[in-house]
């Protein structure tokens, strides 16, 4: 994953160039649906779609997972499971208003429910519908506006039910909030 235009939170982070598993000499893995724009500056890359689809509808997908530790780019799939995706849909950014789910279960990649997908729309998901707690926070930048833009993302466990109301989220955030409120 590759948050919008964030500056990494932590020492380490910001003293190190970090680069994406797949570069620009990689192929992309995805050419019919997904068009990678790559910026020129860390985390400013982004995927866009290429591909029109009606709310709800399968995008893609997650064939190329393997088992990983938490890392900026993995993508949480249990209380305790983290995968690597592999293929250039780790440029799908955070969004507060996403335009994708990654459900992580189904491993697939779906249209939200509430919204069609168009071509030229930035590929996007909201970052705490898998993430508990975030590898590196990061303040964002997605432009939804006051009341929707959650500002601060750090994953699901700093945010309230209110903040998470509307948003489809995955079987294991669902069970860590039912821990962390009960
Ligand atoms: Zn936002």
């Amino acid at each position: 994953m590759a948050p919008i235009a964030v500056q990494p939170t932590t020492a380490t982070a910001s003293t190190t160039t970090t680069v994406l598993p797949t570069s620009i000499e990689t192929p992309p893995t995805h050419p019919d649906i997904l068009r990678v724009d790559r910026g020129t500056k860390a985390f400013s890359s982004g995927a866009v779609s290429l591909i029109s689809l009606p709310a709800g509808s399968l995008f893609a997908k997650i064939t190329t997972a393997t088992p990983s530790k938490k890392a900026y780019t993995s993508v949480q799939t249990g209380a305790n499971s983290h995968i690597e995706l592999n293929s250039d849909l780790v440029y799908c950014n955070h969004s507060c208003s996403p335009t994708l789910n990654f459900d992580m279960g189904k491993m697939e990649v779906r249209v939200v429910d509430d919204r069609d997908l168009k071509a030229g729309d930035p590929l996007t998901f909201f970052y705490p519908s898998s993430e508990w707690e975030m590898d590196q926070a990061f303040q964002c930048n997605c432009g939804s506006g006051d009341g929707v833009c959650k500002g601060w993302i750090d994953g699901a466990k700093k945010l309230s039910r209110k903040d998470l109301e509307g948003y489809w989220l995955n079987g294991h955030i669902e069970e860590l909030l039912k821990e962390r409120d009960s």
